[in-house]
Parts: structure tokens; C-alpha cells; sequence
């Protein structure tokens, strides 16, 4: 072993969350309905985040849910990276502490973790919470909208980085970032400019 291994301070925490943002829920799922129910819809049909089971057949939310667990291998078990994201992810691991913080049900936990291990992840913290502001990063990464207003109240001092897709508004007090790259720029500049957690 290494002795100068350590959770070295003047490293970033990166709580990273995972579908919407690592994860392409939407194209996921969406490909596995399509193919079991015989439609085509597509992901850019997402456009607000609330009441997605409008978008199919299903009249509520919970059976939505229950059909993502059909087969015994849920939809979380199969959903593509966005692009980028692996490779950044693999990148900014060298030299931060990546730390994945997802909601999840307990159902779907079994399939998320092998959907990390599948890619690669090499995560030092996975976190499975409702609340997110209850783990304390650096800098989050992060789609939904409830989620950024309460980790803007909750960690004022962190920087807070909303990843930009079709179905989030801007949210005062993020930073918004549209893409993978964009996120590691930001991530390297609060590294060189201030150690330890960034000011704002
Ligand atoms: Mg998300």
C-alpha cells in the first residue's frame, strides 16, 4: 500500500446525481416502453418534470413505477450515459472525491449499483437519499428542480450547478451548466482558484 493515501482535503467533494445526469432516464425508459408496448415516443417529449405517466398509457405515477420493475430487472439496469459523462466522471475521480447522491426506491437500489459497476464508476461514496442536502459536498451536480432549491437553502456555501436539460427552469443561486465538459471547466476552475470549498 501506498502510505500517502489520504482523504486529502484540497480535494473537491462532487456530489454527483444520476439520472437526468449521469444517466439518460428518459431514453432508457422510454426505449423499453416502446419496445414493449409498441410505441415511439422519444425523449425529447420531456419537457416539464412533474406527471411523466401523461406521456403513456399508464393513469398514474405508481403504475409507472411498477411497470419499471417488470422482469425482475428494473429500467435502472439499463439506461444509457449521457455522453461524456463517464469519461468526465473517470477524470474528475483522479482528483476529487466523486460522490454520488441519487433518490431511488428501495427496488431500484440493486440495479443502480450494478449500473455503476457496469461503467466503471469507481465512486468512493454512493449515497441513496431523499434528501440530498443531508450530505455535504463542495460542488453538486444536479436536474431536479426541488432538488437545487433545497440544497440552495440548505448549502450556501457550496456551488451549486444546475445541469440544464429541457425539463428544469433556471434556479436562482446555480450555476448552470449544459453539458459534461462545461461541468469539468467549472470543477477545474474552483480547483485552481480556491482550494478546499469554493467561495461565491
Ligand atoms: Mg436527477
Amino acid at each position: 500500500m501506498r502510505d500517502d493515501l489520504t482523504d486529502s482535503p484540497e480535494h473537491l467533494r462532487l456530489g454527483i446525481d444520476m439520472d437526468g445526469v449521469l444517466a439518460d432516464f428518459h431514453a432508457g425508459w422510454m426505449e423499453r416502453y416502446n419496445e414493449r408496448f409498441g410505441r415511439q415516443l422519444h425523449h425529447s417529449q420531456v419537457v416539464q418534470w412533474d406527471g411523466l405517466h401523461r406521456l403513456t398509457h399508464f393513469p398514474t405515477m405508481d403504475d409507472f413505477w411498477v411497470w419499471a420493475q417488470e422482469g425482475g430487472r428494473s429500467i435502472f439496469r439499463d439506461l444509457p450515459p449521457f455522453p461524456g459523462a463517464i469519461e468526465t466522471i473517470a477524470r474528475l475521480n483522479d482528483q476529487h472525491r466523486v460522490v454520488i447522491i441519487s433518490s431511488k426506491f428501495d427496488w431500484a437500489i440493486p440495479d443502480t449499483l450494478e449500473w455503476l459497476a457496469e461503467h466503471r464508476v469507481a465512486a468512493r461514496e454512493i449515497h441513496f437519499l431523499w434528501d440530498k442536502t443531508s450530505v455535504a459536498c463542495d460542488v453538486y451536480l444536479e436536474d431536479a428542480p426541488h432538488h437545487l432549491e433545497a440544497l440552495v437553502r440548505k448549502r450556501p456555501d457550496a456551488a451549486i450547478c444546475r445541469m440544464v436539460r429541457p425539463w428544469n427552469d433556471p434556479v436562482p443561486g446555480t450555476v448552470d451548466v449544459t453539458d459534461w465538459d462545461a461541468f469539468a471547466e467549472l470543477v477545474d476552475g474552483l480547483a485552481r482558484g480556491a482550494p478546499g470549498r469554493p467561495s461565491r
